[in-house]
This record gives structure tokens, sequence and C-alpha cells, in this order.
């Protein structure tokens, strides 16, 4: 019986001490994150940002957050050159478009994901299609992926956009995924206030349905020209698709699709129809 009582008191004095070790290694992080918080930028990473149209569109508030976020971002998630040095410049880009999306949601960091894979250009997939017993061989032109714990972003594609802003950013896309998969499934539907939801998901998906019949009549059709016609792929790309377009192209996507512009506004917050 002594035996067993001391056990039992070894146990509850080896979770006491289990709980008081997560306690502190929380509060070292909150600390952490306040210090954080309070050291400003690096002036290389002010100039890589000044260089950014929708930085310098951003408030006093959004900038102070963003420079918070990037800070963080680009020490807590691992970068990783394939054929390419990862340099500040690389790494404040990526996590500024990560992040930017974000802004006002200012504690969340993409915590589930952990790598962000860097590649120089295009990636070439050999893929083996088998359609109606035929097997073919395609090659499939990758700029991007996200797969829940890592990110994969190509430099050169990143570069080109930003040069000449044509509404598409592979980064907003890539991470516009990572936050509809917080809920678990890709499904053009992010994490979303329950308030929102149902009007929410309405408009979306009938704006959608809508690209989706354009696109497959004439996809050059008037104002559908206007977007990748990538969005009609399915729902999931939809939302990625114009949440590009929502920082990139504001005014552009208010102006012909005011309904989808409405609708990402009330889930980013952020004021991009600065025009
Ligand atoms: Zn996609």
């Amino acid at each position: 019986m002594d035996k067993f009582k001391t056990l039992l008191i070894f146990l509850w004095a080896l979770f006491f001490f289990f709980i008081i070790f997560l306690l502190i290694r929380h509060f070292l992080y909150l600390r952490w994150l306040k210090k954080l918080q309070s050291t400003p930028l690096d002036k290389t990473d002010i100039d890589v940002l000044n260089k950014m149209e929708v930085y310098n569109k951003l408030n006093e508030y959004e900038k102070k957050v963003i420079a918070f976020k990037i800070k963080r971002f680009k020490k807590e998630k691992e970068f990783i050159g394939i054929k390419i040095n990862i340099t500040n410049e690389i790494k404040t880009t990526i996590a500024f478009f990560a992040c930017l999306p974000t802004i006002y949601n200012k504690y969340y960091c993409y915590d589930s994901l952990k790598y962000i894979y860097v590649y120089p250009y295009t990636i070439i997939y050999n893929h083996n299609n088998t359609a109606n017993g035929i097997m073919t061989k395609e090659e499939l032109l990758i700029s991007g992926e996200a797969v829940g714990e890592s990110v994969v972003i190509v430099w050169d594609e990143v570069k080109k956009e930003i040069h000449h802003n044509l509404g598409r950013n592979v980064i907003i896309h890539e991470f516009a995924h990572e936050l509809d998969f917080e809920n678990g499934i890709v499904d053009g539907i992010p994490p979303i206030n329950k308030a929102f939801y149902k009007e929410w998901t309405k408009i979306m998906f009938n704006e959608y349905e809508k690209f989706k019949q354009k696109s497959i009549l004439n996809r050059f059709l008037g104002k559908y020209s206007l977007i990748d016609s990538y969005a009609a792929t399915n729902k999931a790309e939809f939302f990625a698709v114009m949440s590009e377009y929502y920082f990139m192209k504001p005014c552009l996507l208010k102006k012909h699709f005011p309904d989808i512009y409405k609708e990402l506004k009330k889930f980013y917050k952020v004021q991009t129809d600065v025009c």
C-alpha cells in the first residue's frame, strides 16, 4: 500500500512539474512575442517593403502589425532553398505576402506551417495520366504549392508578378489555400465569422458558378477576361485566385466584381481599395 501511495505521489509531482514547465514555456514565449513586437524592422526589410505597391497603401496600424508579423514569420518558419540561396529579400517578401491577408488576426501565424521551400524557376513535374485506359505522359508546370505543413514558392514567378502587377500573386495564392485548410478541408471556405458564413458562401459560390460557365463558353468574354481563368478550376482555386486580385488589383475587382470584393473584405478586413 505504501509503495502504491509513493508511486501516486511521484506521478502527481511529475504531472505538477510538467504543468509548471508548460506554463513557464508559454510565459517565455509571450514575453518573446512582446519583445519582438517592440523591435523595429531592419532598414533592409523596410527597403524591400517600400518597393511593394500594396505595402505603401497600408495605414499606420496595418504597417505596425505587419512589421511584427514579418519578424515572427521569419523567425518561426524554416526557409529551405532548392538550388537557390535564401536571401533576406526572399524571406521578407514571402513573409510580407503570407502575413498580409492575416493582418486583422494579429496573433495568428499559420501554426501548422513549418517549412517554406523556395525554388528558383518553375518546377516541371512529369505526370502519368490514365484516361479511358490510355496512358499519356504530361508535364505539369508548378509555380507554387501548399500542403499543410509546407508551402512551395517559385522565386522567379514572385519577381515577375511584383514587377508586372497583373493581379496574380503566387504567395497570396498558396497562403489563401493554407487559410482555407484551417478548418481541415480545402473547399473554398476559409474560417469566416459565423455571422457572415451563409451570405458569404452563397455569394462566393454563385459567382464561382457564373465564372465557370463564362469560362467554358468564352474565357475572353468581357469582364471575365480580366480574371485568370484558373479561377474556374474549382471553388478552392476560385477563392485563392480572387484573394490574389483582392490584394493586387483591388480596384479592378471592386469595379467588375463588387459582390466578390465585398465578401472578401468581410474576411480579410484590409482596406485595399485605395485607388
Ligand atoms: Zn491553387
